[in-house]
């Protein structure tokens, strides 16, 4: 971006992609562990046995050509509010492991955007490794709107992880990309569906609760209308393909 967008000319570059120590998969405690120059392609593959919408949505990032280069380190580096695993890792509980001059340190990935395109990576530091959960009776789910279905940047992704248990939804995770200027959790949203009941009525209310939770940009990719009613219909889309168990999809 910075050469063909911002037509600056890098005299020094380290490609991280050459560093194979950061590029590696392990699971480890009921978590997942990815270097973060693991390559998006080998990403996709690995999720699908845990969270398979993650691997729907990585189906969809750019093309294999891209995925095959493009690294998740380099994802949550670029902190694009429409970064399309960013949504997914929020609602997961992701951490990231950053490498300092002093040593490492670990941080939620919800803590790391500060605002447009920028995060609480210091100089000298970078993203070593990301981390994430393993729910093993959870409701995971990701919609991806775009004008073309390949090959093309969101106009909105949303990311859902419930916990519901008796019909009684305990534990609750939703974010957003597209929404406003960086991936964002819609906390308004998730602390009025915790402990509720699991109903079409509950996500009825809930979902008029995304205004608090957002206030998105009209763009050439979506309107801030667009935007809105989009990301209340993905909630109820979620709440319509976990109740009756079927997915309402272009394709599976
Ligand atoms: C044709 C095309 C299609 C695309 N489609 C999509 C799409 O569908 N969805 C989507 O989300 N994105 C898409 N992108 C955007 C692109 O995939 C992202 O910018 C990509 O994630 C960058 O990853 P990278 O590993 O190539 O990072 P780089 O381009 O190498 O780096 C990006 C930035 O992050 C920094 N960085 C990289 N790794 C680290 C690290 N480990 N620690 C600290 N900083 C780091 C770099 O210094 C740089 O500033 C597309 C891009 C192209 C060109």
């Amino acid at each position: 971006m910075k050469v063909t967008k911002d037509r600056q000319e890098i005299k020094k570059i380290i490609n991280l992609n050459n560093i194979k120590e950061l590029n590696f998969i392990k699971t480890k405690n009921n978590e997942i562990i990815f270097g973060s120059t693991t390559p998006l392609i080998q990403v996709e593959k690995f999720i699908l046995k845990y969270y398979p919408d993650f691997n729907n949505i990585l189906r969809r990032y750019g093309s294999v050509q891209i995925r095959n280069v493009g690294t998740i380190g380099g994802n949550i580096a670029t902190a694009s509010p429409i970064g399309d695993t960013l949504p997914l890792l929020l609602s997961l509980n992701a951490k990231i492991i950053i490498q300092t001059k002093k040593g490492n340190k670990q941080i939620l990935l919800n803590n790391f955007f500060i605002k447009y395109r920028k995060t609480k990576l210091k100089k000298g530091e970078f993203i070593k490794s990301i981390i994430i959960p393993i729910y093993k009776n959870h409701n995971f789910k990701a919609y991806k709107i775009s004008k073309r279905f390949d090959d093309d940047i969101s106009s909105v992704c949303a990311s859902f992880n419930f916990k519901i248990k008796d019909q009684k939804i305990q534990d609750v995770t939703i974010a957003y990309g597209g929404m406003a200027e960086i991936p964002k959790r819609a906390k308004n949203c998730e602390n009025f569906l915790k402990n509720s009941k699991f109903s079409e009525d509950i996500f009825e209310k809930a979902k008029d609760l995304l205004k608090r939770d957002f206030n998105p940009i009209s763009d050439m990719r979506a309107s801030k209308q667009y935007r809105l009613e989009v990301a209340k219909n993905l909630l109820i889309k979620f709440f319509i393909e976990t109740k009756t168990k079927k997915l309402f999809r272009v394709y599976q």
